[in-house]
């Protein structure tokens, strides 16, 4: 029953919104997460090695978190692991 989350990913526009949610609360809560320094993707602050590149090179810097959370929202990259943040 119903439509599952998983096919959704896939389908551009609900995506996107799911996207840009994320992104907004990556903004609102930038001091947990942090900028990978090897892929540019966005992970939690928690975590030592990046999930997608290994790299160990984080930016903390929240300005650039925000910055980065608002790229992703706006356009679709399949590179970025936003799906796993949460
Ligand atoms: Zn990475």
């Amino acid at each position: 029953m119903g439509p599952s989350m998983k096919s959704a990913k896939k389908i551009s526009s609900p995506a996107l919104a799911e996207r840009m949610a994320k992104a907004r609360r990556i903004v609102e809560n930038s001091a947990s997460y942090k900028i990978c320094e090897g892929c540019d993707s966005i992970v939690v602050s928690n975590v030592v090695l990046c999930p997608n590149c290994h790299a160990y090179r984080f930016d903390t810097e929240d300005e650039h978190v925000v910055d980065q959370a608002l790229k992703i929202g706006a356009r679709e990259q399949r590179s970025v692991t936003a799906d796993d943040l949460v």
